[in-house]
């Protein structure tokens, strides 16, 4: 982790307003997702995935991104990342200031085709052109660019993806120029035995230093448990959703990510300093319920509430 976060021990990733809404039709107004983004920030929340750049008639849920990477933005030590499909989201990602970019990359070929009609060469071209506008930008606001393995765990097109197609896969994107990659189990199909095997499959193969985060779905109720498989491993960066909004398309009923405020609570309860106030995370859940009526919200300590007398790792916030 990045000395800027000296004071956290895990890095807590919202993703929310990305991987959380990009499966709901009903779209979520402009001023609800500022909302929304204010109170995870207040809440402590360090990073946040706040768009996608994707076309607005593929996605018109997110077609505001650009002007919530503008919002964000002006919130002090918080990083704004974005998803970005390709060089041309890219360009419009940096062009709206976000401060980190991802690219996610299919490791089963199958599923980028499907998903994005691209082979891994024709993915790779565009991290090449995405690293060509990168260099172009002042190093000082150059965004930090992440590769991201999506179906690194398996796939529901092409089942067990093989381990060592992800490794090659990083090794690749690595070398068109990223800064870093990430391993993100899209289908929720990882154990915690196969995220620490993987882990350090490609930590040998690339280095330590070019992996520290892991973006995990909680489909089939695994996701905690990977999370502390990921953090005995050494990972150090874990991306989540508030509510674990979003749920998963291909399984009605399932949840989608691993709901933040869970993840913080197993932290936190752990000993671990995330810098996140549980409590106010819980409360924002309010904001989504009112914006999108009807979908469903899930998570367990917003229903049971924190332990008597729970004492969190991190100090207090705000000092009221
Ligand atoms: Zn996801």
């Amino acid at each position: 982790m990045s000395v800027e976060h000296s004071d956290i021990d895990v890095l807590v990733s919202e993703v929310g307003p990305r991987d959380g809404l990009q499966s709901i039709t009903a779209i979520m107004p402009t001023a609800a997702k500022i909302r929304w983004i204010d109170a995870l920030a207040a809440a402590g929340l360090r990073e946040i995935e706040v768009g996608s750049f994707v076309p607005a008639k593929v996605l018109p849920q997110l077609a505001d991104t650009a002007e919530i990477v503008a919002h964000a933005r002006g919130k002090p030590g918080l990083t704004v990342a974005a998803l970005v499909p390709n060089a041309r989201g890219a360009e419009a990602a940096i062009a709206a200031g976000a401060h980190k970019i991802t690219l996610p990359v299919s490791v089963s070929e199958t599923h980028s085709l499907r998903n994005v009609k691209r082979t891994h060469q024709q993915m790779l071209d565009e991290a090449r052109a995405i690293v060509a506008l990168l260099r172009q930008v002042p190093a000082a606001q150059r965004p930090k660019f992440e590769g991201g393995l999506s179906t690194a765990f398996g796939c529901t097109l092409e089942g067990p993806v093989p381990e060592q197609r992800v490794v090659a896969l990083a090794e690749a994107l690595l070398a068109a120029g990223c800064d870093e990659v990430g391993l993100a189990d899209t289908s929720g199909y990882a154990n915690p035995t196969q995220v620490k095997r993987l882990t350090q499959a490609v930590w040998r193969a690339v280095g330590r230093q070019y992996l520290s985060g892991i973006h995990l779905h909680n489909t089939r109720g695994q996701g905690l448990a990977n999370v502390v498989a990921a953090l005995d491993v050494g990972l150090t960066t874990v991306d989540a959703s508030l509510a674990g909004l979003g749920g998963c398309p291909f399984a009605p009923g399932a949840s989608g990510n691993i709901v933040t405020e869970d993840l913080v609570f197993l932290l936190e309860a752990m000993g671990l300093r995330t810098g996140i106030d549980i409590e106010g995370l819980v409360a924002a859940r309010s904001l989504l319920a009112e914006a999108l009526p009807g979908e469903p919200l899930y998570g367990f300590i917003a229903a049971a509430g924190l332990p008597k007398g729970f004492q969190p790792a991190s100090p207090p916030r705000g000092g009221s």
